[in-house]
């Protein structure tokens, strides 16, 4: 059967370690975790990047959360995963990235990536330790 809680969790996991894998990458650091209302985020230390490598770090979490999304679903397709299992994760995958991704709200990535292709101040970004 499927589990929507576990796979929502799983899915938040994987794009808050993407934030946190490019920011390490790239030269930064974890620091921990916040959480604002029901959001939660990792709380990243980023002095000594460069401005490119902390946007770099903003598209981390949903490029991973969409690679592990494409994963699952090329596992399906080959048979190492139960096909019902399909439609289920696409809709929660989808949701949560419409919920990343649709600039909604000042602070999610969507907000902040959109204010890097306008070249406006991104929220947060551009402190010492930013939460994404
Ligand atoms: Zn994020």
């Amino acid at each position: 059967m499927f589990d929507w809680i576990t796979a929502a969790v799983v899915l938040i996991i994987v794009h808050e370690a993407g934030h946190v894998l490019t920011a390490q990458s790239l030269g930064g650091r974890f620091v921990g975790f916040s959480r604002r209302g029901v959001a939660v985020g990792v709380r990243l230390e980023l002095d000594h990047i460069s401005p490119r490598s902390r946007r770099l770090t903003l598209w981390g979490g949903p490029l991973a959360e969409a690679a592990a999304v494409v994963g699952v679903l090329l596992a399906i397709t080959t048979g190492s995963l139960l096909p019902e299992w399909g439609p289920p994760i696409t809709l929660v995958a989808a949701a949560d990235l419409a919920i990343n991704l649709v600039p909604w709200w000042r602070h999610n990535d969507g907000a902040r990536i959109l204010a890097t292709f306008r070249r406006a101040p991104v929220p947060e970004l551009d402190a010492s330790r930013p939460t994404l």
